[in-house]
Parts: structure tokens; C-alpha cells; sequence
């Protein structure tokens, strides 16, 4: 939803992959269900889109907010695929 104007209207575009950190969570329940650690980030795209997803291949202790990354997509169980963000470093 549209959080200026309460619009449900959507459209898609292209997007480059591309990010920063806006912000990040380690969830630390015992026998999550995920393999540690689980990294619940937001990522700002560089189009202007902030994205619920998972920083993977990344040190907790070298997350910073503005953080560069990048997108890669992770087949899971199902044949489920996901949009997973790692550091984008280079
Ligand atoms: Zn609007």
C-alpha cells in the first residue's frame, strides 16, 4: 500500500539489483527453523524500493546501515526461489 496516498494500484519495473542496508535484525530464537545466522535485512534498491529480504555469505559483525549489496536468487526446498542480498563489495 501506497503509504502516502493508501493506493493498492501496483506496477513493476526493471530493477539493477543493487542496494544499501537501511536496516538489519539477527533473530536468536533457539531452533529457528533457519540456518544461522539468519540475517532479516530491509534494502533500499537503488530505483527506490525497500525490500524485505535476507543478507547471506555476509559476517554479521561487518553488516553496517548503507551498506553495499548486491541480489542473487536461492533455489530452496519446492523449487521456491528467493531474492537474497549479499555484500556487494568489488
Ligand atoms: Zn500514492
Amino acid at each position: 500500500m501506497c503509504p502516502g496516498c493508501n493506493s493498492l494500484a501496483w506496477d513493476s519495473i526493471v530493477a539493477a539489483g543493487t542496494g544499501s542496508v537501511y536496516s538489519y535484525v539477527l533473530p536468536r530464537h533457539p531452533d529457528f527453523g533457519f540456518e544461522a545466522p539468519h540475517i532479516v535485512a530491509l534494502v533500499d534498491l537503488d530505483e527506490g524500493t525497500r525490500f524485505l529480504t535476507n543478507l547471506v555469505d555476509v559476517d554479521p559483525d561487518a553488516i553496517r546501515i548503507g551498506m553495499r549489496v548486491r541480489v542473487r536468487f536461492d533455489e530452496f526446498d519446492g523449487g521456491l526461489v528467493l531474492a537474497m542480498f549479499t555484500s556487494d563489495a568489488s
